[in-house]
């Protein structure tokens, strides 16, 4: 039509270390593939405003399809594995984030696209070798944050956005790195806004 809104500006592209969810006071059940290997995982693709701000669930008639991704299945399952408990298959966690997220990015991507597209990103950042190369690795050690910052500023050309959360001894450790990406998303940006992170300047990295 003629009217020109803007559904978001740009996305979060958001990948979650293993290791971090499953050492906390809660922790974590492997799914029905059995435990993922020690890599981050896809948690999601955000859709988000410049402000800050959010939308979510944008389109209640779009459910979520698991039919319109069957040749994604294997590699969804490498690379967005669930760890909530009780374990499941993905399913859940996937059909979770496409209403609350995906849907509200329907006017760039449909639902196989929306995966296709986190899959292709997860292949373009891989976050455990860029921290590798900067010899950061999860080994129970303690790295600065802005140490991990700057690594991963170099190894893709822009500054992440770092979430950390407690382990059960209460520690600080990286939990969530989140990059930004235009809102076709192929390609990475500089975040228009940083998510407000709990990080002190030194944080575990836990073994997974
Ligand atoms: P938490 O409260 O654990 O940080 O976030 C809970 C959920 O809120 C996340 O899993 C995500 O779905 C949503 N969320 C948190 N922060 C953001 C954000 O900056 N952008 C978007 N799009 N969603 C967010
Ligand atoms: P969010 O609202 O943070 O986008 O999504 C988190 C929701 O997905 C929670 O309800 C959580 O139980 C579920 N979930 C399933 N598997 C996972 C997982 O591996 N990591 C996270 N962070 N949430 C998961
Ligand atoms: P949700 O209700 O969105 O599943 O989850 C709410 C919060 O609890 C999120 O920050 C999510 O990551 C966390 N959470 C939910 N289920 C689990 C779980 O099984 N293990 C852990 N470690 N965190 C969980």
């Amino acid at each position: 039509g003629l009217c020109l809104s803007r559904d978001f500006d740009f996305f979060y592209f958001v990948q979650q270390w293993p290791g971090a969810y499953c050492n906390t006071k809660q922790g974590c059940c492997y799914p029905k593939t059995g435990k993922p290997t020690a890599d981050f995982g896809i948690h999601g693709l955000w859709p988000n405003y410049k402000d800050g701000s959010w939308p979510s669930n944008c389109d209640p008639d779009s459910v979520f399809d698991k039919c319109q991704i069957t040749e994604l299945m294997s590699s969804m399952n490498k690379k967005w594995p669930t760890l909530s408990c009780p374990g499941s298959n993905g399913v859940r966690f996937w059909s979770y984030e496409w209403e609350k997220h995906g849907t509200c990015a329907e006017s760039e991507l449909d639902q196989r696209e929306y995966f296709e597209t986190a899959l292709n990103l997860k292949e373009k950042i891989n976050l455990l070798q860029i921290l590798k190369d900067a010899d950061i690795e999860p080994d129970d050690g303690f790295y600065s944050l802005d140490r991990i910052s700057k690594a991963i500023k170099k190894g893709t050309g822009f500054t992440p956005g770092i979430e950390c959360n407690k382990d059960s001894a209460h520690n600080i450790q990286l939990y969530q790195v989140y990059m930004c990406v235009d809102t076709s998303g192929t390609n990475l940006i500089e975040c228009p806004i940083l998510p407000r992170t709990q990080c002190g300047s030194d944080i575990q990295f836990p073994k997974f």
